[in-house]
């Protein structure tokens, strides 16, 4: 197919996993490069949209974040909605955030119709000293689920960018393929 001059990509893009492990700062620290080191979790849904260049074509992302839904289990349908990636995310240095993973993978999994693309997101891997979760059990997880893998910080700034665009980039090519 050829394609038309101008042709706009618009991919929706969810960020999930417990509460505190860094999802909002992740958004932020990708769309304005901006941390904050308050947690204060807002009602309601956000979304940034963020875009950036594959072969020559703006690719962009409108990037979804709880904004503290996750606390009530009330993430909803309308959420999920058109996703096509996620990126789930847990804390290095809480085991317990590692161990929900798999509600979350699920969950997505149930209101997804379509592929998604996903990463398995470790956050917070500036925290050495407190360390939970070893990088060898996220990456045998993603292995296990089929899931791309990385460690972040949205303190530090470690692989934040790479982590969404490593999705957005899966997405991408899903796409041409299926164009092709
Ligand atoms: P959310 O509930 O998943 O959206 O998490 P937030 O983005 O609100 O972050 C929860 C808390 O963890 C806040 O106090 C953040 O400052 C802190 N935090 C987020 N990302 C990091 C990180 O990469 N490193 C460290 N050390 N703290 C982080
Ligand atoms: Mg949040």
């Amino acid at each position: 197919m050829e394609e038309e001059e101008g042709e706009e990509y618009l991919f929706k893009v969810v960020i999930i996993g417990d509460s505190a492990v860094g999802k909002s700062n992740l958004l932020s620290r990708y769309a304005r490069n901006e941390f904050n080191p308050n947690s204060k979790a807002t009602i309601g849904v956000e979304f940034q949209t963020q875009s950036m260049e594959i072969n020559g074509k703006e690719v962009k992302a409108q990037i979804w974040d709880t904004a503290g839904q996750e606390r009530f289990r009330a993430v909803t349908s309308a959420y999920y909605r058109g996703a096509v990636g996620a990126l789930i995310v847990y804390d290095i240095s809480r085991r317990t955030t590692f161990d929900n993973v798999t509600r979350w993978l699920e969950e997505l999994k149930t209101h997804s119709d379509t592929t998604v693309s996903r990463i398995l997101v470790g956050n917070k891997c500036d925290l050495v000293d407190i360390r939970d979760v070893s990088v060898e059990e996220g990456k045998a997880l993603a292995e296990a689920e089929g899931l791309f893998f990385m460690e972040t910080s949205a303190l530090d700034s470690t692989n934040v960018k790479a982590a969404f665009e490593i999705v957005i980039r899966e997405i991408y090519n899903n796409v041409s393929r299926k164009v092709l």
